[in-house]
């Protein structure tokens, strides 16, 4: 347990909510929950702490005061962040008395709490519900082939991209690049997301054993997707799942709640769509040889080597092979003409 959370609740309460802001709901990874809460933050002159992208395509932790600044560091990407200076900054802020809001994986949260060393009245934190971190090494590697096939640098990846719907939005991925081109990346086609939610390859070893699941959480809130919801909360385009996990968190959902639609579920509700709440991801021995294997073989080729490669597309392509061949034989014994 961390050295704040001893006061969190043991059991949460969960609610079911989306923004009311439908252009929000849409580019937010589930219902919008996390932006509603930080713009709160940053109407009262506060400052959000989250994840956006760097230059180089890399996830970096900032602090952001603006709404233009939320833009960035919206949606999840699965990939782990660089900390930088995040904690010292958020420490000097806080020392200052601005109010801030720091969202991060319940790790990230852990960490902030024991760099500070006690809670702050000033300080809102927020998790959620984590699959785990993949290395950005695995990440650069997929998306320096992609942009290899595409003649063009990527200026920003849109994971779980709702064109289409938000229960299928796991396997797509849109990618917009530096001429204003954008491509999706779907289902087996979407190698990353693909190895990710499948052979866990290049998860961080450590989370194979995490060791801040389940409750109390770390966070005074915890943001998640309410998957396995019942269909009369779910219509395709994102629903939330909020976990209240201490007094400062009520008091937060309390001032945010009219702009979002809100249903109360029970505690239970949590298990049936989302094992990861309790329990860690199967990471692979094979996780370092697969990394150093991509210093010399695209991500392509490392999928394949350690069995992360879609088999039905290997299928598929066998299929059009077999095709080719025959169809070159059949033209070549003069049946074709
Ligand atoms: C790596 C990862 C794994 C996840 N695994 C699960 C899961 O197994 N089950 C589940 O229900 N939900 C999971 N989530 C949470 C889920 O994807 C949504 O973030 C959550 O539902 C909140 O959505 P939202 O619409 O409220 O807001 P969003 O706008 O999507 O909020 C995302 C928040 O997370 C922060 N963030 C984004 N990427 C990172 C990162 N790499 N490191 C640290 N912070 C980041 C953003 O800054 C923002 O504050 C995961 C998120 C991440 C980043
Ligand atoms: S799975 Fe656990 S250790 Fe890994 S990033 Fe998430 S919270 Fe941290």
């Amino acid at each position: 347990m961390g050295v704040v959370t001893t006061n969190h609740f043991k059991q949460p309460d969960i609610y079911a909510v989306w923004t009311k802001d439908a252009d929000v709901r849409y580019k937010s990874t589930s219902g919008g929950a996390f932006t509603e809460l930080a713009k709160n933050i940053l109407n009262k002159g506060g400052l959000v702490a989250g994840a956006r992208y760097n230059e180089e395509c890399l996830v970096e932790h900032c602090l952001v005061d603006s709404l233009d600044g939320l833009d960035e560091i919206r949606q999840s990407k699965y990939m782990s962040s660089i900390p930088g200076n995040i904690y010292k900054d958020v420490k000097a802020a806080l020392e200052e008395g601005r109010l801030i809001g720091f969202c991060g994986a319940p790790c990230q949260v852990l960490g902030l709490y024991s760099f500070l060393g006690k809670d702050y009245d000033n300080l809102i934190t927020m998790d959620f519900i984590c699959r785990g971190m993949n290395s950005p090494k695995a990440f650069k590697a997929w998306l320096s082939e992609l942009e290899e096939r595409e003649g063009c640098k990527a200026k920003k990846v849109w994971f779980k991209y709702k064109d289409g719907g938000w229960k299928s939005s796991p396997k797509r991925t849109r990618v917009d690049f530096e001429d204003g081109h954008y491509v999706v990346k779907e289902g087996e086609d979407n190698l990353y997301m693909y190895g990710y939610l499948t052979s866990n390859l290049y998860i961080r070893p450590s989370c194979g054993n995490c060791t801040v699941k389940g409750v109390p959480r770390q966070g005074d809130i915890t943001l998640a997707d309410f998957w396995g919801i019942e269909s009369e909360l779910d219509d395709d385009k994102g629903t939330s799942m909020l976990l209240i996990n201490s007094e400062k968190g009520r008091d937060l959902f309390d001032e945010i709640r009219n702009n979002m639609v809100v249903h109360q579920r029970n505690f239970s509700e949590i298990f049936n769509g989302n094992p990861m709440f309790s329990t860690s991801a199967k990471v692979p021995n094979e996780t370092h040889e697969f990394l150093a294997d991509l210093d010399n073989m695209s991500f392509t080729d490392a999928l394949k080597k350690y069995g992360g490669y879609p088999s039905a597309i290997s299928r598929w392509k066998k299929i059009v092979k077999k095709i080719k061949t025959v169809i070159l034989c059949l033209a070549s014994n003069g049946d074709i003409k």
